[in-house]
């Protein structure tokens, strides 16, 4: 046996450029059940970094729908939707959704992320131009690469830039118009208005992710179409059901033709083996507890206002936050991560974000509250807040 030099080895030189800028993150492991208070790397902690918006990832509907529908129906679809694996509760999940969307027709794709690069990528050719809000989701970017598609990039929310952009576009040329709905690391919205008006103007397809807003925004939680009123406006929403809904997914809604077109064309649709019968009986369930608890998010709201109230009057930069996603935005990559693990040693988990997720100057301490923190729960948090932000020199007094 000779030794063999590992042919993986440059991956360490990135490795340790992360280490050097105090960036290297490693996983933190839950043990047990995710909820406001949860016990992390052996450590209870006051949560904020779920997307457990509602806490349905523990709701007795969900948890009791799931186990009855593995009972009956097995743990696994054994195929992709277009051969075997399409089963008669994929298509009442997917009916269910139509209906609380207020659209013709959804698809269910495997996650939020599946959803976006497989549409993306599906509907638009290289002859096709993608104009997209320069904080658009990852999974937005790679669908538009996918597409190869000419990829245009506003500035974040600038529709007068977006308008700009498109005047300088051929009017025959394809356009997809695309933003998400609530921003994911700053918490605050698409300029959905602004940017619905310019897609009718320019005759472009309008898109939006609402990954962020499903269950948090608009009534019963259908989103931001639904909070800015523009149903009817959108071409292609997409959401998740892996966030407020509390499961695993992401969904396609539209027009009748869309879907079907994406029942031939979206490759994560056509080539990946679709959820288990617990995941989709776990998301209708969602559904109705949406339709008939809407008061818990009622409760995310109440919750998000204090919290977000609380940080401020500490004196912490809390950015242009307009949703449950509360940014503590300290500027440095290193503070940032300094901060969040201080936090984590006074019991409260809060994720530090730096560079590439946002951009360099901009690190923070990301912030998520749910329906079910109690107000001894945030306040715990505030106060860690205060005190580690003191300790580090984020704030002066
Ligand atoms: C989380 C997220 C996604 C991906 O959703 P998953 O279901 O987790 O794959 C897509 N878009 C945005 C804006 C998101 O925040």
């Amino acid at each position: 046996m000779t030794t063999r030099l590992d042919p993986l080895s440059f991956l360490d030189a990135d490795l340790d450029a992360l280490r050097q800028q105090g960036l290297y993150r490693h996983l933190r492991v839950l043990e047990g059940e995710q909820k406001p208070s949860s016990t992390f790397d052996q450590r209870q902690v006051v949560n904020l970094s779920s997307n457990n918006y509602l806490g349905l990832t523990t709701h007795p509907k969900l948890r009791e729908a799931a186990l009855d529908a593995t009972r009956r129906l097995g743990v696994g679809s054994g195929s992709v939707r277009t051969i075997a694996g399409t089963m008669e509760i994929h298509m009442e999940l997917e009916r269910r959704l139509a209906a609380f969307k207020k659209v013709e027709a959804v698809v269910v794709f495997q996650s939020g992320f599946t959803a976006n690069a497989g549409t993306v990528s599906a509907v638009l050719t290289k002859d096709d131009v993608v104009v997209s809000d320069e904080l658009n989701h990852a999974s937005i970017i790679d669908g538009s690469r996918l597409s190869r598609a000419t990829i245009k990039v506003f500035p974040h929310k600038d529709a007068a830039a977006a308008r700009k952009v498109l005047e300088s576009l051929p009017a025959s040329q394809r356009k997809l118009l695309i933003t998400d709905g609530v921003f994911s690391m700053d918490g605050d919205l698409g300029a959905l208005p602004e940017l619905c008006a310019l897609a009718e103007e320019f005759g472009c397809i309008m898109m939006v992710d609402d990954a962020h807003a499903s269950g948090v925004f608009g009534k019963n939680g259908r989103g931001t179409i639904d909070h800015f009123g523009m149903h009817g406006r959108v071409d292609i929403q997409v959401g998740t059901l892996s966030k407020a809904i509390g499961a695993l997914g992401g969904y396609v809604a539209g027009s009748k033709m869309l879907i079907e077109y994406l029942y031939h064309r979206a490759r994560p649709f056509l080539f990946s083996t679709s959820h288990p019968p617990a995941t989709a009986a776990a998301c209708i369930a969602a559904i109705d507890v949406l339709e008939q608890e809407p008061q818990i998010i009622d409760r995310l709201w109440e919750n998000t206002r204090f919290f977000k109230a609380g940080l401020q009057s500490l004196g912490l930069n809390t950015g242009l936050s307009e949703s449950p996603i509360t940014p503590v935005i300290v500027g440095d990559g290193a503070l940032a991560m300094k901060l969040s693990d201080r936090l984590f040693e006074e019991g409260v988990f809060a994720q530090g974000i730096a560079f590439p997720t946002v951009a360099r100057d901009k690190a923070r301490v990301r912030t998520i509250v749910t329906a079910t923190h109690t107000r001894d729960q945030l306040q715990f948090a505030l106060a860690a807040f205060g005190r580690v932000g003191r300790e580090l020199g984020i704030l002066k007094h």
